[in-house]
């Protein structure tokens, strides 16, 4: 074909004159040329046209003769030199090599841009001697278009798939093959619903539908894939129709984005909202839910369950004796022997503290959970191996049945606390199923440790004060501190009846700090209203007293309220004090400390020996009323309280003797030189205004 013509300027400027003719003597290469929508080219070796067959193809000029003696680079709207293209396009011609696929761009006198595709070959003569070069020109802008609408297809950072009206993958991008970690031809022609995890597989049913009918224009849902490798995809899915140009629907563009890391984010608030941080098992709130549906299914199928509410023994020691962490990881293991005992379908709960839970479903007879609960408490009792060290906890079970138990939630973790309670109140380490028997001393304790929590928001209580006379004077030298409880249901309740459960419940921790603050407030008001200087003593439960923060707590009393600190006393009975002796030694010394005079109450119940009082930092010691009241008929009682009072004064303290009633025993206890004197003979603990009209009365003196 390159020998199918002579090239010559002359034949190249005779053949662009005669367009429409030909250079070409063979005519069927005459019609291919006119024919294709390329523009057939020629070119001397100074890269000057010679000859343009079809130059309407390219757009570029009106006639053929409009090109000659012109380079690509000069015709309007060609980049000009220098262009990387030209470059290339030189270097072939030069050296006579094939240029192939050289793609430049032509601007439009309209703004537009074109693209254009040259081809060339080198032109020599018989001799092999390079005398210029031909090739063709097309316009190659539609097929650029559409490389470029496939690369942002593929290049999308979006996962992008057209999905036929029947649901099969048409096309799928690189990102959405990567986030399915599929291969496009494994997605090609494979229905969605099939990669669609089969929960969400019937979400995009209905605004398909809808789409179709052309009530709404796309959709957009979150939902969830299923990766090649069984995974898990979340995804938020906007799903758009594309319609032909007669408006029939052709597919669905389906734009993914992976949201993942939110839904995890939001799946793990979920659980920690829902678990307990320590031992990953259900918490209270999840658990009272997951107990209520139980309770609400039960009725309507008429299935039995059981509920078991456990308590650790004695965990409160494991702490103190080993420490939290050791105290933290008995809990995780008692959490994983529960879960490990239980069937999949029963629930495991931590309520807080030591205090877990138990979910039986289809639980069979209460002789059969009874059982299961021995068991269960055999698995907690096997020693423990946490940090080197061997624990052993027991545990104490409470259990409910429904229905029999109760109807609901609340009625069944009631019955199992209760039963829980009558456990631990006959020792522990043993599982009880309520009765209506639990309802006894346990239930009782538990309204008042309810009627207490209420008591304390209401501010029901109130301090009454009792005069301490000395003998030597008969002048009131001080006054007790006792707490009342005021309740609008019960009446006046003695400390007697509170002041146990309060301990028990840790509410005297609260309750004790109220009173404490009382004293002092009542105290420096009677300071401010001119009465004489007397003393104010507050009692201390075993737990207040063994709180690390009592000492702490007296002091920002003392500097809230200015008192002067030597007017303060605490009462700390002979038990508490002997209960651990080294730990009080430092308790009783830090209270000294800050000036506060420390009486032993009910001294003589406690069988302790006063050569060990003797060490301790103290000032007072309160004689029991139980050795008072038969002092003047008991002639053992007479010597025991002659016995204290002589002893008692040798250590340096002030005795004083409780619950005087008669003038008989005020005689007797003064013969043997007690010092001061309390009880109903002068007066009962008064309310603040009663005591101030007491003490005016008698004018300070009693008589
Ligand atoms: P306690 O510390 O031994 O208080 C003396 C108790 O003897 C008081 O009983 C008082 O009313 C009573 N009493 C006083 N004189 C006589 C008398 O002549 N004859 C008889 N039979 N009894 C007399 P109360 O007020 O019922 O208090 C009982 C106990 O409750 C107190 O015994 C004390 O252990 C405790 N308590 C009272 N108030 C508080 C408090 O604020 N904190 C703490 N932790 N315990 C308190
Ligand atoms: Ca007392
Ligand atoms: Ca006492």
């Amino acid at each position: 074909m390159g020998n199918a013509f002579p090239y010559t300027t002359g034949v190249a400027l005779q053949g662009a004159r005669h367009e429409a003719g030909s250079i070409f003597s063979d005519e069927r290469l005459q019609q291919m040329l006119d024919l294709t929508a390329a523009c057939y080219w020629e070119q001397d070796a100074g890269c000057r046209f010679t000859y343009v067959h079809l130059c309407s193809a390219l757009a570029l000029r009106q006639t053929p003769e409009q090109f000659i003696g012109l380079c690509f680079w000069e015709l309007e709207g060609m980049q000009p030199l220098p262009a990387p293209e030209w470059e290339r396009f030189g270097e072939c011609c030069r050296r006579g090599e094939p240029l192939r696929r050289l793609v430049t761009a032509y601007q439009e006198a309209g703004g537009g841009t074109r693209f254009f595709c040259i081809e060339g070959n080198a032109v020599r003569d018989a001799q092999g001697g390079l005398i210029g070069y031909r090739g063709i020109v097309r316009d190659v802008t539609g097929e650029r278009r559409l490389e470029e609408q496939a690369s942002t297809f593929d290049l999308s950072p979006v996962g992008i798939a057209h999905v036929s009206q029947q649901g099969r993958f048409l096309h799928v991008n690189a990102k959405f093959c990567e986030l399915l970690g599929y291969e496009p031809d494994e997605l090609v022609g494979r229905q969605a619903r099939d990669i669609t995890h089969p929960d969400d597989a019937h979400l995009v049913d209905a605004p398909a539908q809808q789409m179709r009918r052309g009530e709404i224009a796309s959709f957009k849902l979150e939902k969830r894939y299923l990766r090649k490798d069984g995974t898990v995809l979340w995804v938020s899915l906007t799903s758009t129709l594309k319609r032909d140009p007669y408006d029939s629907p052709l597919y669905n563009i389906t734009l993914v984005e992976d949201i993942s890391g939110r839904r995890e984010a939001e799946e793990q608030a979920h659980f920690l909202a829902t678990h307990d941080a320590l031992t990953q098992l259900t918490n209270r709130p999840l658990f009272n839910q997951l107990l209520a549906f139980a309770a609400a299914s039960g009725r309507r199928h008429q299935r039995r369950f059981a509920l078991i509410v456990l308590g650790l023994d004695r965990f409160k020691q494991v702490n103190e004796a080993y420490g939290s962490t050791v105290g933290d990881e008995v809990l995780k293991e008692t959490g994983r022997r529960l879960s490990r005992f239980v069937r999949a379908s029963d629930v495991v709960a931590r309520l807080g503290g030591d205090e877990f839970a138990v979910l039986l479903e289809e639980a069979g007879s209460p002789d059969n959970v009874l059982g299961l609960a021995r068991n269960l408490m055999q698995a907690l009792a096997q020693p423990m191996q946490i940090r080197g060290k061997e624990c052993q906890v027991t545990a104490s079970l409470g259990i409910s049945q429904f229905p029999q138990d109760g109807p609901d939630e609340q009625a069944l973790l009631k019955k199992a606390a209760l039963a829980l309670f009558n456990v631990k109140e006959e020792g522990g380490n043993a599982a009880q199923c309520y009765h209506a028997g639990s309802q006894g001393q346990g239930a009782r304790q538990l309204a008042m440790e309810l009627g207490l929590r209420r008591a304390i928001e209401a501010r029901e209580f109130s301090l009454h004060y009792q005069p301490k006379i000395r003998l030597a004077t008969r002048q009131v030298c001080g006054v007790e501190a006792l707490l009342r409880w005021q309740s609008p249901e019960l009446g006046l309740v003695p400390p007697a009846d509170f002041i146990q459960v309060a301990e028990d419940s840790g509410l005297i921790i609260p309750l004790g700090r109220w009173a404490l603050e009382q004293a002092c407030i009542q105290l420096r008001r009677w300071r401010e209203a001119g009465l004489p200087s007397f003393t104010v003593a507050v009692n201390l439960s075993p737990r207040q007293f063994a709180d690390p923060a009592l000492i702490g707590t007296i002091e920002g009393l003392l500097h809230g309220s200015g008192l002067d600190p030597t007017l303060l006393q605490l009462e700390i009975t002979e038990s508490t004090v002997m209960h651990n002796a080294l730990r009080a030694q430092q308790q009783l010394r830090a209270i000294s400390q800050l000036g506060i005079g420390i009486a032993i109450d009910d001294f003589g119940t406690g069988h302790s020996s006063l050569a060990k009082l003797k060490t301790f930092p103290l000032d007072t010691l309160k004689i029991d009323k139980s050795f008072i009241r038969d002092i003047e008929t008991d002639e053992e009682d007479r010597v025991l309280t002659e016995t204290i009072i002589r002893m008692g004064k040798s250590l340096g303290l002030e005795v004083v003797a409780e619950g005087v009633e008669t003038a008989g025993q005020l005689q007797l206890l003064a013969a043997q030189g007690c010092d001061v004197v309390q009880g109903y003979y002068f007066s009962k603990p008064l309310p603040a205004a009663a005591l101030v009209d007491y003490l005016r009365r008698c004018g300070g003196y009693a008589a």
